[in-house]
């Protein structure tokens, strides 16, 4: 049996973590790929678990050799998926989620065009940046970079199959769910409620 791949993107600091931490504890099954990535680590983040961290140099060996799927500039650092792993666990049957920016959803697209493309929108660009600070885990200049990345990313946020506005979260969850194990019901809920143009308000 094939499996299939799921592009999850949205703002930083939208809940996209968040969100996918509560359907892996539903579905221990669902395969998280993980991005190489030029940034520092957060506290209390893990190698190898979170992102694979590593030196510019280390990075640029990765884009020359073709090991990434698609890679990025986000906020003065690069960020990428590795390409084995996903075609890998696509070929046990399982569903692949990559929780990526804007550009490399939109290189996915090309190697991957059959994939579910997901867009998360936060309330407001309020509400954006407060959850951004009260985690409390970015300097003020990164804080910066990511709400000017914001609101690039929500103006193209239609460009995504399906767009999911995380208020409250539990509703956001069901709706992730949906989308994933669900898609008939999902197909169904938009054609009653047609797509969310931008920001909600
Ligand atoms: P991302 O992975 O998109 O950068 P996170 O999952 O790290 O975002 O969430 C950013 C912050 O917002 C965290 O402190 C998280 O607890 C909080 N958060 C996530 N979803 C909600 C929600 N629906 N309502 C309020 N706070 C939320
Ligand atoms: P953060 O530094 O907050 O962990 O991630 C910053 C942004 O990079 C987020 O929007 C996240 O989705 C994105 N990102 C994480 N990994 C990848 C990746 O492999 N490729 C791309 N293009 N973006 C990624």
């Amino acid at each position: 049996m094939s499996g299939r791949v799921v592009v999850f993107t949205g703002p930083s600091g939208v809940g996209k973590g968040t969100l996918l931490r509560a359907v892996l504890a539903d579905h221990p099954d669902v395969y998280l790929s993980i991005s190489a990535t030029t940034r520092n680590p957060r506290a209390g983040e893990i190698e190898g678990h979170h992102y694979y961290f590593m030196e510019p140099d280390a990075f640029q060996d990765l884009v020359k050799c073709g090991d990434l799927l698609e890679w990025a500039e986000f906020a003065g650092n690069c960020y990428g998926t590795p390409r084995k792993p996903i075609q890998e666990q696509v070929d046990q049957g399982r569903l692949v989620i990559l929780e990526i920016e804007l550009e490399g959803a939109r290189q996915v697209r090309k190697s991957y065009p059959e994939a579910q493309q997901i867009f998360v929108l936060p309330p407001s660009l309020e509400e954006l940046e407060s959850r951004i600070r009260a985690r409390g885990q970015d300097e003020e200049a990164a804080i910066q970079k990511r709400l000017a990345k914001a609101s690039i990313e929500i103006d193209a946020a239609d460009e995504f199959d399906l767009q999911i506005v995380n208020d409250d979260l539990k509703v956001a969850v069901r709706q992730l769910k949906d989308a994933l194990f669900s898609p008939d019901q999902t197909d169904e809920a938009k054609a009653q409620n047609p797509p969310v143009a931008g920001i909600a308000s």
